[in-house]
């Protein structure tokens, strides 16, 4: 038998007892890349394939290839990326991390100092005329910090670039002098710390910390509407700042004089400097951003899919962000090209209210078929620890998807409270936006539920 004949009956077998979706998923582009000393190669697509057929798969894999052959002692999977061309040699010393890197997809990782993301840079930055008074202004700060436009303020609506912008700004001038003290701190960080120095009376300590700093990067800074405290202690240290002459830099959805519930004099601060808003990108912006993201992950998409999304997606760099992204880890785990109507299957949640075409079934089903997990009472109730995660993502997506509301979610989930459902949508929105691998589980996860 040909190694081929060979992993073809591997599949023929494995087939008869899983999902055709689980089975699409998962061995799609796998093969036999050699059989050597008794030891099987398997090749597979993707990190995540070959993680799922390493713990889910591999005790089956393995009784079949020694059913076939009895010699066969051991398999091994590597990953081999479906566009990437790699000679034999190259191929048997892929790493898990590099092949995640070939995938396009590496994760970088948040500096300990500054707190900022280095994946934020001008580089890969565009600027267009919804942004370009932000960028100049932006600029000007990056020349002479503390100098010219002091605080900068920006503020647009929520996914149009206003964290890139500001954290690109913090990146480039610790990129120019390593010795500055650049801090990078949201402010809901900004207001937790706070309260809890306030409350382990560490804030003498917590204030010559930040007075200490030369660049004060604070984002979403209308999240300390209200916070008295907070907002107390945050005049102190932004005048202590200013005094110095130290850059301060601040991001907010709205313009300073419409946060409600923001001390005047805060107020009064933050007009006191240059203030740049952001609006939305034009179609010419849009194409330039979606073709930027394909050249950063090297791969080909036709223009028509990327008009498509461009006309049809105008309101949020985010948005486009995220449908590019589909595209591309479609593109790259099946091997295949896109065409505008597999485009538009893809997208269909994004572009379409998504509660018009999918619902609660689809998506619990969609959700207990991608884990394997038995669908019934046990993936509500049971007690296993396997279950938690699945049931969160669950959460999330009915939320995110369906808009339904967290009570209700809760009571679908053997009655438990509307905050734990709060805390399960959460930490899933964070992974999405941080972990790579979460962000591709989902990713397949709502290919699936909007294929039923
Ligand atoms: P905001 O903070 O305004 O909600 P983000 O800065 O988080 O928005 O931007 C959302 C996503 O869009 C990020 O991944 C960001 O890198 C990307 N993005 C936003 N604006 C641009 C731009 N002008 N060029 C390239 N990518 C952008
Ligand atoms: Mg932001």
């Amino acid at each position: 038998m040909t190694n081929e004949e060979i992993w073809q009956s591997v599949l023929s077998q494995i087939q008869l007892n899983i999902s055709p979706a689980n089975f699409a998923t998962w061995f799609a582009n796998t093969r036999i890349s050699s059989i050597e000393n008794n030891e099987v190669t398997v090749s597979v697509p993707n990190s995540f394939s070959k993680e799922w057929l390493e713990q889910k798969y591999h005790k089956d894999i393995l009784k079949i290839l020694k059913s076939l052959d009895d010699n066969i002692k051991e398999i091994k999977y590597i990953v081999t990326p479906v566009n990437v061309k790699m000679s034999n040699s190259q191929r048997k010393g892929v790493k898990k991390e590099e092949a995640f890197e070939q995938l396009g997809f590496s994760e970088l990782e948040v500096s300990k100092e500054t707190n900022l993301n280095p994946k934020y840079t001008f580089d890969n930055f565009i600027i267009g005329p919804f942004n370009e008074i932000a960028y100049a202004a932006s600029m000007a700060v990056v020349e002479e910090p503390g100098k010219n436009y002091n605080p900068l303020f920006v503020y647009g609506d929520v996914g149009l670039g206003k964290t890139h912008l500001i954290q690109a700004i913090g990146n480039k001038i610790k990129e120019s002098d390593a010795n500055k003290k650049v801090k990078y701190i949201p402010a809901e960080k900004l207001i937790s710390t706070i309260v809890n120095a306030i409350r382990n009376q560490s804030v003498e300590e917590l204030k010559k910390n930040l007075r200490d700093i030369d660049v004060l990067i604070v984002d979403d800074i209308q999240f300390i509407a209200g916070k008295d405290k907070t907002q107390e202690e945050f005049f102190h240290t932004f005048n202590s700042l200013y005094q110095k002459n130290k850059q301060i830099i601040l991001s907010s959805d709205r313009h300073p004089n419409n946060i409600p519930a923001l001390t005047e004099r805060l107020k009064s601060r933050f007009n006191g400097g240059m203030i740049a808003d952001i609006n939305t990108p034009d179609y010419e912006t849009r194409m330039a951003i979606l073709k930027q993201k394909i050249e950063e992950k090297n791969v080909n998409i036709s223009t028509d899919v990327l008009e498509y999304i461009a006309n049809n997606i105008q309101k949020n760099v985010r948005e486009l962000e995220s449908a590019i992204n589909r595209i591309i880890i479609y593109r790259k785990t099946n091997n295949k090209t896109i065409e505008l109507e597999d485009a538009k299957k893809l997208l269909k949640n994004i572009i379409v209210s998504p509660s018009k075409i999918t619902n609660y079934k689809k998506i619990v089903e969609s959700i207990t078929e991608f884990y394997d997990i038995p669908s019934g009472n046990m993936f509500f109730s049971s007690r296993k620890k396997e279950f938690a995660r699945p049931r969160q993502i669950a959460m999330y997506l009915l939320k995110k998807e369906l808009k339904m509301s967290y009570s209700e979610i809760g009571r679908k989930f053997g009655g438990k409270d509307h905050t734990t459902v709060i805390h399960a949508c959460q930490l899933i929105e964070k992974e999405y936006e941080e972990n790579e691998k979460i962000h591709q589980e989902i990713e397949l996860i709502l290919q699936r539920i909007y294929s039923k």
